[in-house]
């Protein structure tokens, strides 16, 4: 590789980093050492090597990023291959993440990907913290949580300061069918996935009388076959697998047949797989887009060239296109980022466990999963619920039905929770509502 050919490859980001330009961050420097440090110094992950990760692998080492480390646990499968463009027929059933690096290890010279074939949660602190950025392609909102969570404690308060050198900006990206978005977070510092947790729609779920007694879409149909008569009639003599077209036309059959008995429309046999399988479908130029973004702010954020996105973009490619970015708002009292304790309103006095518990999942702005509880009671821990230890959750199940006031809860008990959603403890502060003090949220 001779330094004539090395000096034209970079040519056109050597344009953008030895010039000064309008849009240049106060804190540019234009010169030679800018492409220097990207190439050699800057280290970043990756996280999912999907239909975002790899055009996102792609584009980072096309643009100068050499240190790069790569993290999925899913293995490639046929229905891939039409967009996660760094895979091929022989590499079914083999790991995303290595295959990737592979692929961008032998086509691009001078970049080296470190693939990391395991889910997020493997990784410690130590792992995390080594990178100055971390750019995010998930189809999983319970993964971005866990990280945002991973990253806000990795952050170092100075006298209630924050020490600007614990932050590690992630770049996230995400995509469903024709829409997109992407937003840059500076945790601690502008707004992270739990200020705007209820920007995230809850889970499509149908409730069980509408399914049984009064359905009206052709999926109260699907869910009710799905729910009901499947494990009823258990004609496989199996659990429901969605790449087994025996089992998709036999539900497609039963729900046609409710459909027609409830005089409902638009039931076919992809509407059928797409609830079975619950499907997003893929789009590959709304990846392409989203990536080309969250790359795009990665490299300024790296070399600070230009001003970051501030802070919310969102892309909508369903009828022509359009963009809108604008300016998401932290939360003062963000459970993931601030350092405010929540407070929690119990309005009436026989809340029982169990209603707190289905609180924790259905408030938009907490959308927890399975939350393990302990509270500090009388100075010592007591565990309330723990549902994923069995034999924890057995000897606490008894609690479920108890009030909050029976389990000695009171006015300002502190209650510690555990959930998939972070891997931090998130604690929050019982405030029982009494008449004197009904204004107090
Ligand atoms: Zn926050």
């Amino acid at each position: 590789m001779g330094s004539d050919h090395t000096h034209r490859r970079w040519s056109n980001l050597r344009k953008v980093l030895e010039r000064c330009g309008p849009f240049c961050r106060p804190d540019f420097e234009p010169s030679s050492e800018n492409l220097q440090m990207l190439l050699e110094r800057c280290k970043v992950l990756v996280v999912g090597a999907g239909g975002l990760g790899c055009e996102l692998l792609k584009n980072l080492a096309l643009m100068g990023f050499r240190h790069i480390h790569v993290i999925d646990m899913d293995t490639i499968e046929l229905s891939n291959l039409n967009r996660q463009f760094l895979f091929r027929h022989k590499d079914i059933g083999s790991y995303k993440a290595e295959i990737a690096a592979k692929f961008i290890n032998a086509r691009v010279p001078g970049c080296n990907v470190i693939a990391h074939n395991c889910e997020i949660q493997a990784k410690d602190t130590a792992f995390y913290q080594q990178f100055h950025m971390i750019i995010c392609g998930l189809d999983s909102i319970v993964a971005r949580r866990w990280l945002n969570g991973m990253l806000m404690s990795l952050l170092v308060y100075e006298n209630g300061t924050l020490e600007q050198s614990s932050v590690i900006p992630l770049i996230d990206g995400g995509t469903e069918g024709f829409k997109g978005n992407a937003r840059v977070i500076l945790p601690g510092m502008n707004p992270c996935i739990e200020c705007t947790l209820d920007l995230y729609p809850p889970q499509v779920t149908y409730p069980l009388c509408t399914i049984a007694n009064t359905p009206r879409l052709p999926e109260h149909c699907v869910e009710y076959v799905k729910v009901i008569q499947w494990p009823k009639e258990n004609p496989f003599d199996c659990a429901i697998d969605g790449d087994d077209p025996q089992h998709i036309n036999w539900i497609y059959e039963k729900s046609n047949e409710r459909a027609t008995q409830f005089g409902i429309q638009g039931l076919t046999y992809r509407l059928v797989q797409g609830i079975i399988k619950n499907i997003i479908p893929a789009v590959a130029s709304t990846n392409a887009v989203i990536a080309a973004i969250c790359a795009t702010e990665a490299f300024k954020l790296a070399t600070s060239c230009s001003a970051s996105l501030n802070n919310y973009m969102v892309l909508n490619n369903l009828d022509g296109v359009y963009t809108y970015t604008y300016e998401a708002e932290k939360k003062q009292n963000c459970l993931a980022c601030s350092q405010i304790p929540r407070e929690i309103e119990i309005k009436d006095s026989s809340y029982k466990l169990q209603d707190l518990i289905e609180l924790l999942c259905e408030r938009p702005d907490l959308q927890m999963k399975s939350p393990g509880l302990t509270a500090i009671i009388n100075g010592k821990s007591k565990t309330l619920y723990i549902k994923t230890v069995s034999s924890i959750e057995q000897k606490t199940r008894e609690n479920l039905s108890k009030t909050l006031i029976e389990l000695g809860l009171k006015d300002d008990t502190e209650i510690n929770i555990a959930d998939v959603t972070t891997p931090n403890t998130v604690t929050l502060r019982l405030r029982f509502s009494h008449s004197d003090s009904n204004s107090r949220q």
